[in-house]
């Protein structure tokens, strides 16, 4: 009878493709999908933080216009969390979190002045298109006709951020921060970049 709606977060439509830099050590000053070189773009983002505790921070992302890509650094959003929430809420600090998109800077500058409800800030959410994961290959030489799925990648390094340190050891238990919590129901779009050879 009634069409199934989509079940969409957010009520406004989706904007950006959003990478969470997980390494400290690269920053991506070009972009990884096209190496031009990146902008910046300051915009509140939307974290959802375990177990019902959204925040809207006011960051500014690297950007490109071409890919319309974001791209946030973990440690750098992982301290100004810890900050924020030092003084709100300390309990929360350490937990999962979620960065889920983007809201409206007026309805921002709103939220600081007066606190808003969840369902107001969703009126407000431009939830990401898409989220991808970003993994580099380190330089070096390596022979020309080398596959290029054989490749090096180099994974993250665990961050040391006040956001996991101020977490406190009985949140060192096993399966804390073991990935990024899943992201609702989005298509992943396969990588520009195919790589040659078997998966
Ligand atoms: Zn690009």
């Amino acid at each position: 009878m009634t069409k199934r709606k989509e079940r969409r977060l957010g009520k406004l439509p989706p904007q950006y493709t959003f990478i969470l830099n997980p390494y400290a050590e690269y920053r991506f000053t070009r972009c990884p999908g096209c190496e031009r070189k990146m902008r910046q773009r300051k915009l509140p983002l939307f974290i959802h933080i375990d177990p019902m505790k959204p925040v809207a921070l006011n960051y500014t992302c690297r950007y490109c216009p071409d890919c319309d890509l974001l791209i946030a650094h973990q440690d750098e959003i992982e301290e100004l969390l810890a900050a924020l929430f030092a003084e709100l809420d300390p309990s929360v600090i350490g937990n999962d979190y979620l960065v889920m998109g983007t809201m409206e800077h007026q309805a921002w500058r709103e939220s600081m002045k007066r606190p808003m409800g969840i369902p107001e800030m969703l009126e407000h959410l431009h939830i990401f298109k898409e989220v991808r994961t970003v993994r580099v290959q380190p330089g070096g030489w390596y022979p020309a006709d080398m596959d290029p799925s054989k490749l090096p990648i180099q994974e993250p390094a665990p961050l040391n951020t006040s956001w996991r340190k101020l977490a406190g050891p009985s949140d060192n238990r096993p399966g804390r921060f073991p990935k990024p919590a899943r992201f609702p129901k989005l298509k992943r779009k396969p990588r520009k970049r195919r790589r040659k050879g078997k998966e």
